[in-house]
């Protein structure tokens, strides 16, 4: 009477996808990635329900803020995007690597920061290095009348003068924030899995750890609305099972 489809599962919208999602938990080695900030999938996330449809969303990714000021950009705020607004790709202004999935972008400045680069931590401590590193938003080199550049101290590649950096001034010692950088707060053990987006190995735990400095930034950002969203993904997980568990009483715009 209530309804005449057969309801399983509740499912949810994103405005990012015209297909209903639902609730998902990945298995680790599930190697899956993120349709919005195309890094490595681990843990709670929403998935799209339609069989042959590969699209899939961190939960952390499904609540992004709309809008954020960030301390990278304080001209303008950044507005999130679900596609690139330059057709299918777009360059990320922090890391440099390219990105086709979600970005924070400006419009008037056609600056993008890829969502998984706009939460990285502010300082990081490497095992090879024994000051920790502060990130930076351009490189210690950027306005040099020589026309310097400055080097990554991990890949030895020149580094354009508007990327972002984890920068140990003392030494004049600095990373790119991608694949170089490595994060203090190592999970104690990864399953496989290659980063899905180009530039190289080693990628994927650097991937990983991104995304959770990501999620813990949107703890932090919207701590009373992932509170509720994990209480009621808690009430899922205890009751095993999403048959009628569940119902997105409320639905999510943007
Ligand atoms: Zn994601
Ligand atoms: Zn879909
Ligand atoms: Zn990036
Ligand atoms: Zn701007
Ligand atoms: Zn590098
Ligand atoms: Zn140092």
């Amino acid at each position: 009477m209530a309804s005449k489809k057969p309801v399983n599962r509740p499912s949810v919208r994103h405005p990012s996808h015209n297909h209903p999602l639902r609730i998902f938990k990945s298995q680790e080695g599930d190697e899956i990635i993120c349709s919005g900030c195309e890094l490595d999938l681990i843990g709670q996330a929403f998935k799209c329900t339609k069989k042959d449809c590969d699209y899939v969303l961190h939960k952390s990714c499904f609540d992004l803020p709309r809008e954020t000021k960030h301390k990278s950009h304080l001209a303008h705020p950044l507005t999130l995007l679900h596609s690139p607004p330059y057709g299918h790709s777009y360059t990320c202004d922090a890391c440099g690597q390219y990105g086709s999935g979600f970005t924070y972008n400006c419009s008037e400045c056609q600056y993008d920061v890829h969502v998984g680069c706009a939460f990285i931590p502010e300082t990081v401590k490497r095992e090879d290095h024994d000051h920790p590193l502060t990130l930076v938003y351009s490189t210690p080199c950027k306005g040099r009348e020589d026309g310097a550049m400055f080097i990554c101290d991990v890949c030895e590649e020149d580094m354009s003068e508007n990327l972002w950096v984890y920068y140990c001034k003392e030494c004049d010692y600095g990373t790119h924030v991608h694949s170089c950088a490595v994060y203090e707060d190592h999970q104690p053990k990864k399953g496989g899995g290659e980063g899905g987006r180009g530039g190289g190995g080693g990628e994927s735990s650097s991937a990983a750890a991104r995304m959770k400095s990501l999620m813990k930034a949107q703890d932090e950002m919207a701590a009373m609305e992932m509170a509720m969203m994990q209480a009621q993904l808690d009430a899922i997980d205890a009751a095993g099972s999403y048959v009628g568990s569940w119902e997105p009483r409320r639905r999510y715009y943007w």
